[in-house]
């Protein structure tokens, strides 16, 4: 019984909020932590992605929607008490924004998403969280991001006027933006210093655009000297890295 539970990300962290639902403020690192309010509903939305188990989705505060919130608190080393407060609020979005589900190892956490510099609001076609290490155990690494590849990223995306693809929620679009190093060692053929460690490389899939295309404009871009490096991963994905 999941229906009515969507997810949508955005560069604020995770947002259970659908339309049709109550209006609630979300929680932004700009309003503080004041700015924050969620219904049962979404809390149990939030468990079910999670993996948890409030025992459906249906606003109601039963005893098994307080188990599951007592089973996430405890693997998140919070305070227990079954009740989805402020502070258990904001860290099941971030768990959610993280991909950090019941069944991984959990890692102790900020409890909210990193203070990201102002640059990024300059690149409209990019969540932050895109670019993020997807192994759910580092945090995802945004911050070490360096502006000039999220910059190219942007504006191949401008260019070729088609979606781009880096990290999507579900982890598994063989893109890649910042690695963590052991995340970077598991992947096969990967190099140990590779440009991802140092946030300084993507990886981005294209689709509905030939790859000629793509490959003129980062030939056009190296030529420039705005990329450091690229090369075809496979048909309609690339890597392209910068100094
Ligand atoms: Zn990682
Ligand atoms: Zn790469």
């Amino acid at each position: 019984m999941t229906t009515g539970c969507a997810i949508r990300r955005s560069r604020y962290g995770a947002d259970p909020t659908p339309a049709g639902w109550a209006v609630h403020r979300v929680y932004r690192p700009d309003v503080g932590e004041g700015g924050l309010a969620v219904t049962i509903k979404q809390v149990q939305c939030l468990l079910t992605y999670l993996g948890y188990d409030p025992g459906g989705i249906d606003g109601l505060d039963g005893q098994k929607t307080r188990q599951a919130i007592r089973d996430f608190q405890t693997a998140e080393n919070l305070g227990v008490d079954g009740v989805a407060g402020e502070q258990t609020a904001i860290r099941l979005k971030d768990a959610v924004w993280q991909d950090r589900f019941a069944k991984d190892n959990i890692v102790p956490s900020s409890g909210q998403p990193p203070d990201l510099p102002d640059w990024w609001s300059k690149y409209k076609w990019f969540a932050p969280s895109e670019f993020r290490c997807p192994c759910g155990k580092c945090g995802g690494g945004i911050e070490k991001m360096h502006e000039g590849i999220v910059a190219e990223a942007n504006a191949l995306r401008e260019y070729l006027g088609v979606p781009i693809v880096i990290v999507p929620p579900d982890g598994h679009s063989g893109g890649s933006g910042y690695r963590c190093q052991s995340y970077n060692d598991s992947l096969a053929g990967s190099v140990k210093n590779s440009r991802h460690v140092q946030g300084k490389a993507v990886d981005i899939i294209t689709r509905g655009v030939p790859d000629e295309k793509v490959e003129a404009r980062l030939a056009q871009r190296k030529a420039a000297g705005k990329i450091r490096y690229w090369y075809r991963i496979s048909p309609g994905a690339h890597h392209m890295d910068i100094e």
